[in-house]
């Protein structure tokens, strides 16, 4: 009952966790197997009404239409690539928009969804990082990108079977919503994305990352980029707070389950992060940490300071840490026709104006100084 006491008005259904559920079908003094069935109307079926749930009493459908708002975001834009990668610029009730991407494989489809609108740490390479801290995004926000999307991508005849919180934001500077979007995204009787399944992805808020272990227990991606402080203070500004030490003692520490490793994500970067010393003092900072390195080409967006490496370069790259028994997949860059760059499509409808005002929005500094002691 706490979750949906404590849900500030108004309660979206989508924000509900299976117990709040049940608590509220309860209290309206329907059968507990109502709950049951309104969740997989939700995350089986993926209804996107009230009104299409036509095995649930209509006094109950009724009472649920005028109680709880709609629940899936409004597509603002959607682009399809040659490649098939998706992308959907999705807008909130307060007008706030984030990006949604499908990414299909052969056998498999990635969804790669946001925690925030906006971020709050300047990664220097991401578009997202430029635009700055709007504000985290509510539990009912977060899994209704993946309602939206899988609905679609199904209604296709495709499938989604991996889902990682990798687009817009921070997870970990949410983690209330997001560990409660994680549980409703695994529930075995629901939209059940096992903990293989589900990847989050931090730039390494280090007192958070037992968090995940214990919350949802699945994949933990960490956005790596360079070993040497120097280069990943520039990169990833975060790492001022917590050094490259501080994440390799965290990685070490951290409770994975047996046969599962820690990714780290690697923006291979032009002249900056791409060479052969790069690689192995990348991997005597993996020494000891069950691990997979995902290597990113970069991603060039407008204005952006960086490049990507030359093709060569980055299998050389890959190579080297081959050779010394790391797993290494270097990304192919997907989706290059749509603006796949995190942050792209949102970045080219927020004007330069609006960009300055969630600057000065309130607490925005705040955020900063907090999260990434600048100086
Ligand atoms: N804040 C979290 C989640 C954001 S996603 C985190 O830092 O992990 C971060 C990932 O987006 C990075 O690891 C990187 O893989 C990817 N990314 C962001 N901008 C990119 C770009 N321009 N090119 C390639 N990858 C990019």
């Amino acid at each position: 009952m706490s979750d949906a006491a404590s849900q500030s008005t108004p309660l979206y259904v989508t924000g509900l966790s299976r117990e709040a559920m049940t608590q509220l079908v309860l209290s309206w003094g329907e059968k507990p197997y109502r709950a049951q069935q309104l969740w997989s109307w939700l995350y089986v079926r993926l209804a996107n009404s009230f009104e299409a749930m036509s095995d649930l009493p209509k006094g109950f459908r009724q009472r649920l239409q005028e109680t709880l708002p709609p629940w899936l975001p409004t597509i603002r834009e959607y682009h399809r690539s040659a490649d098939g990668t998706e992308k959907w610029l999705l807008q909130l009730e307060d007008g706030q928009v984030v990006e949604t991407v499908h990414i299909p494989d052969e056998e498999r489809g990635t969804l790669c969804i946001s925690t925030q609108a906006g971020c709050a740490l300047a990664c220097s390479f991401c578009h997202t990082g430029r635009q700055g801290f709007a504000r985290n995004l509510t539990c009912h926000e977060i899994v209704g990108q993946v309602v939206l999307a899988r609905s679609a991508v199904e209604a296709a005849g495709r499938k989604v079977t991996n889902v990682v919180m990798m687009g817009m934001g921070e997870p970990l500077y949410n983690c209330e919503a997001v560990f409660a979007a994680g549980r409703i995204l695994m529930d075995a009787n629901g939209l059940a994305f096992g903990s293989r399944k589900l990847t989050l992805s931090t730039a390494g808020v280090i007192p958070r990352l037992p968090e995940v272990a214990r919350e949802l227990g699945c994949n933990l991606a960490i956005s790596l980029h360079s070993v040497r402080d120097e280069v990943r203070n520039v990169l990833v500004p975060l790492n001022r707070k917590y050094g490259i030490a501080g994440l390799r003692k965290a990685a070490l520490a951290y409770p994975l389950k047996a046969n599962r490793r820690i990714f780290w994500e690697y923006v291979l970067l032009k002249g900056v992060n791409d060479s052969a010393r790069d690689a192995r003092e990348l991997i005597g900072f993996l020494h000891g940490i069950p691990s997979k390195v995902n290597l990113i080409p970069f991603n060039p967006w407008p204005g952006s300071d960086y490049q990507q490496p030359e093709m060569e370069t980055a299998l050389h790259f890959q190579e080297i840490l081959r050779q010394a028994g790391q797993v290494a997949i270097l990304r192919d860059s997907r989706g290059g026709d749509i603006a796949a760059a995190c942050g792209q499509l949102r970045g080219a409808l927020l004007g330069a104006k609006q960009r300055r005002d969630f600057n000065l929005q309130e607490g925005f500094q705040d955020i900063v100084q907090e999260t990434v002691q600048v100086e």
